[in-house]
Parts: C-alpha cells; sequence; structure tokens
C-alpha cells in the first residue's frame, strides 16, 4: 500500500449539520450574545495588522478604560479566556520564590493560587468558606506576616454569589508595597467597580459574562505601579508564557510607545470584532444604567425566590452578586435533578456550586442582554415547575 492512501475515513459526525440549539444561558455565563454582538463577530475577516484592525484594538482599549474606569495605558486584551487574563497577571507580576497572597472564598482564589504556585511563587492562601468576606484588617494581618509582591481578591466571586467590596484594599496595599490584582470577571457591568480611584494595580475581566461578547477574549490592564514600580519591565527572570508575556502583548497592543507594532501571535479577529461591539453597547447604556438596572433585576429575582419559599445562599442582600444569584438547595431535593429537569423542560441553563460550592448551590446568572424583568420571570417559572415535578429525595 502506498503511504499516500488514507486509511482513517471521514468520521460519521461531519457529514452531519452542527447542531447549536437556542437555549436561555441563565447560569454563570456564557450569557446569551445579542444579535448586534453576533453580527459583528460575523463580519469579513481582515489581517490581524491591518491598520484597519489596530483600530478596532485601539477602540477596545478605550472601551475597556471606559469599563474599567482607569486611564492606564498598558490596557489590552487577551486572546483567551478568563485563566489567559488570571495567568497574564501573575505570570507577569510574579517571578520563582515570591510570597503571594490569595483570598480564597470560593474557587477563583483556589485557581490563582494554582497559577502562581506553578509559576514557583510561595504562596499564602487566606481561606474562608464559599462567600465568605475578609476585613480590610485581616487582610492587612495577613499582608503584614507574609509579606507578598502579590495581593489577590475576587471582586464578583460567581461560584458563592458574593460581590466583595475593594474600598481600601489597594492603600493597604500600596502601604505593604504589594500590587492589588482583582478578577471582575463574572461583576464587570453587573456592579460598580473603579480601577483608578480603588487603586487596583491589575483588573481583568471575561468577555461572556454582563458584556454578552462571545467567550474566547478577556480584557486586562495594568497602572503604571505595576509596570514601572513593580519591575514588570525590569525582572531577572522572563514569565513563564512566551504567549502572555506582556513585553509582547503590550507591543501588539500598541501600548509601548514603539512606532511599529510586531507580529507576536495571530489574535482572534471575529473575537476583537464581537468585543468591541459588547463595550460600544456598554458605552451607549452607559455604566451606571447597568450596574442599576442589575440590581433592579437581581432584588425582583431575590424577591420571587423567597416568595416561592427559597434560600438564598448569601445572607447580607448587600453584599450578593447581581449577576450570578446563589440559592441555598433546597431541603430533601436533589440539585441534579432539578437543573437536568430545567434544561430538558424549559431549556434552560442553571447551574450547580462549582468547586468548594459544589452541593451548596444552585445559581441563576441573569447578566447583561439577559437582564430583563421577563427573563427573572421564567427563570422563577423554571424553578417554580422544578419545585412541584422533582421528586424529593430521601435527604
Ligand atoms: N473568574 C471568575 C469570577 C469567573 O466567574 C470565571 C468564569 N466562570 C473565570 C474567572 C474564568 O473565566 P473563563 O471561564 O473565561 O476562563
Amino acid at each position: 500500500r502506498s503511504m499516500s492512501t488514507v486509511t482513517i475515513p471521514p468520521p460519521a459526525c461531519m457529514l452531519r449539520p452542527l447542531e447549536a440549539p437556542l437555549r436561555y444561558l441563565f447560569g454563570p455565563g456564557p450569557s446569551n450574545v445579542p444579535p448586534r454582538i453576533l453580527a459583528a463577530g460575523a463580519k469579513p475577516i481582515i489581517g490581524h495588522m491591518h491598520s484597519e484592525m489596530f483600530e478596532v484594538m485601539d477602540d477596545i482599549k478605550e472601551g475597556i478604560r471606559y469599563a474599567f474606569q482607569t486611564q492606564n495605558n498598558m490596557t489590552i486584551s487577551m486572546s483567551g479566556s478568563g485563566h489567559a487574563a488570571m495567568e497574564c497577571a501573575v505570570f507577569n507580576t510574579v517571578e520563582p520564590g515570591e510570597s503571594v497572597l490569595v483570598a480564597i472564598n470560593g474557587i477563583w482564589g483556589e485557581r490563582v493560587a494554582e497559577i502562581a504556585e506553578r509559576s514557583g511563587a510561595k504562596v499564602h492562601r487566606l481561606v474562608k468558606a464559599p462567600g465568605g468576606y475578609f476585613s480590610n484588617k485581616e487582610i492587612e494581618q495577613a499582608m503584614q506576616k507574609h509579606k507578598p509582591v502579590l495581593f489577590f481578591l475576587t471582586h464578583g466571586e460567581s461560584s458563592a454569589g458574593l460581590c466583595h467590596l475593594v474600598d481600601g484594599i489597594g492603600d493597604i496595599c500600596r502601604k505593604h508595597n504589594c500590587l492589588f490584582l482583582v478578577d471582575t470577571v463574572a461583576s464587570l457591568g453587573a456592579a460598580p467597580i473603579f480601577m483608578d480611584k480603588q487603586n487596583i494595580d491589575i483588573l481583568y475581566t471575561g468577555s461572556q459574562k454582563a458584556l454578552n461578547a462571545p467567550p474566547g477574549t478577556a480584557p486586562i490592564s495594568f497602572n503604571d505601579r505595576a509596570w514601572y514600580h513593580h519591575k514588570m519591565f525590569n525582572r531577572k527572570t522572563k514569565p513563564l508564557s512566551y504567549l502572555f508575556d506582556m513585553t509582547y502583548l503590550s507591543n501588539y497592543w500598541g501600548c509601548d510607545g514603539k512606532p511599529a507594532r510586531i507580529y507576536h501571535h495571530t489574535g482572534p479577529v471575529s473575537g476583537f470584532f464581537a468585543l468591541r461591539e459588547s463595550l460600544a453597547i456598554l458605552a451607549e447604556k452607559g455604566l451606571e444604567e447597568s450596574w442599576r438596572k442589575h440590581k433592579e433585576i437581581a432584588a425582583y429575582l431575590y424577591k420571587g425566590l423567597e416568595d416561592m419559599g427559597l434560600k438564598l445562599f448569601i445572607p447580607d442582600r448587600d453584599l450578593r452578586l447581581p449577576s450570578v444569584t446563589t440559592i441555598a438547595i433546597p431541603d430533601g431535593y436533589d440539585w441534579r435533578e432539578m437543573l437536568a429537569y430545567i434544561m430538558k423542560h424549559h431549556q434552560m441553563e442553571m447551574t450547580g456550586g462549582l468547586g468548594p460550592s459544589v452541593g451548596m448551590v444552585m445559581r441563576v446568572g441573569l447578566m447583561g442582554y439577559n437582564c430583563e424583568k421577563f427573563n427573572a420571570d421564567k427563570a422563577l417559572h423554571a424553578l417554580q415547575d422544578a419545585l412541584k415535578n422533582c421528586k424529593k429525595s430521601k435527604a
């Protein structure tokens, strides 16, 4: 037989059409994508180094600066999901042997702690049960003890449904010569965050939550303190990842003041088109209106849930994450059965917990485009139906 004979036939699945059902994405993300953003992502591809593409990237930078409330020059989008931003933040600010302090009150701190460990850091974990809250005093005490170069906190803890306050923490970090890194993947556009005013040194988010873009891009910003005073420019070792090295990425995004942008990697052109459009919608709507809307619809959802006898997992309503609501699993019910029922009979995604919150919560997300009263009603109706029809387990 000749080497050129194909021995593996075309797979049968590839001869069938693609199936992507319409679904209510009322979990913690991705969220449904509105037609305008889908249309932007369907535009013809241009080259990743064409001048029109650089203009789109410049627009994205402006859009992120508005969404983050920052004037930082080093503001870009990762070619990758939220995890790419998590790794970019840690890889570029931490060198092997350095101390990192991570607040863990759900899965996201756990993940960042692992990422920091993989980059050779000495990681100190400040751990609470899912949905736990860290006082500024506790944070400062841990900082005094461990002298970290980086402190991580999740603003919108989507696995637990908590929205952590950040006021004052940036000042504590400055006092202790530490960078302040905040995750807003699940909260950006849904709850207020002010990167510059709150002295946050590194901030990132994702495209697929309240921004309503498809998954796969992730805005991130570094301030001058991270960049100049904390040696991102002047490292002893190179960052662990070539793809996520901010020296190259900042050039690709035109942030390094050099006259030419040099090829580093091929950015996801369609993903950037869609991200641009999602940031444009946020700019047109306005941050204040977006925050107000998420709060209003969340309050409406809380009332509906409580009216049907369900208990919210985060007792303090002021600390609830408006984009992702966590419901305590009702006594005697099997949460997996309820979620499967809702998917089957209502074509609706809601999810269980994640990491340490598995078995503790069910999660309902109404984000951006989905954040409407009629969607809250649909979610409430589906839950009511599941409560009625899912047999109570023996408990
Ligand atoms: N951080 C938070 C708070 C999140 O909710 C998520 C996504 N669920 C991530 C990080 C990770 O983002 P991605 O799945 O896009 O990598």
